[in-house]
């Protein structure tokens, strides 16, 4: 993703809600959306999903001025969770999340990288594990969090009601649905959590995703085709 896509990303969630802002760092060789949001309030800001760079995301946390004081993770695979326990160290700043099903991961995130050429990492813990209904917040935005097992056991989802807003990490993409052939995945688990706990939500939340450019539901309820099943 070029500087100028990510300003747009940064507009676009500026200018539908006036309470939040976000920015997009794509991270790793996987290019995932680690994704730098913000209370426009307070400008106290949350990374989530550090999956690598991390001297890349802390030049963008230092061009934003954001204050960061939570890292928040979607779910365990290494694109998304690799640069976490640095950054942690680096900010001083709590892990939440993701659901205590993926602790597998995130003790084999070194052999995880391994295979990827991803040298620097480590396992770790969170400082929290999120639960269905758990809440988050960051400033004065508040999320309420939905676990979404199927792309793997201990996904979850940051869900804020007053933004009309989600962070929906590899469950849901603009056009497809996260793949479930590794360890843990299940299609029919990962199409049950879209259809029985993301689209009731409503047709007008829009979300970023792990990877690719963001959308909503509604869009992805009428065209995507893991959804009106033509897949
Ligand atoms: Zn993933
Ligand atoms: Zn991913």
């Amino acid at each position: 993703m070029t500087e100028q896509n990510d300003t747009q990303e940064s507009q676009q969630a500026e200018s539908q809600t006036g309470k939040a802002g976000a920015i997009i760092v794509p991270v790793t060789l996987f290019e995932q959306n680690c994704t730098i949001l913000w209370c426009e309030a307070t400008k106290k800001a949350v990374v989530i999903d550090p999956g690598g760079d991390v001297a890349k995301i802390r030049d963008a946390i230092k061009q934003t001025a954001v204050q960061v004081e939570k890292i928040w993770l979607t779910h365990g695979h290494i694109d998304h969770v690799g640069g976490a326990a640095e950054l942690r160290d680096a900010l001083k700043v709590p892990i939440e999340g993701p659901h205590v099903a993926d602790k597998h991961l995130l003790d084999n995130v070194v052999s995880s990288g391994a295979r990827f050429g991803m040298t620097g990492v480590r396992d770790f813990a969170p400082d929290r594990w999120l639960a269905e209904g758990d809440r988050v917040s960051i400033g004065e935005l508040t999320f309420e969090i939905l676990h979404c097992p199927g792309h793997s056991p201990g996904s979850v989802v940051f869900f804020n009601r007053d933004l009309r807003f989600a962070h929906v990490g590899d469950v849901l993409f603009n056009g497809s649905v996260g793949r479930t052939d590794l360890p843990g995945g299940s299609h029919a688990t990962l199409i049950s959590s879209i259809k029985d706990k993301l689209l009731p939500l409503g047709d007008d939340i829009g979300f970023i995703c792990g990877h690719g450019a963001g959308s909503s539901f509604g869009q992805e309820r009428m065209s995507n085709p893991f959804l009106t099943g033509e897949m």
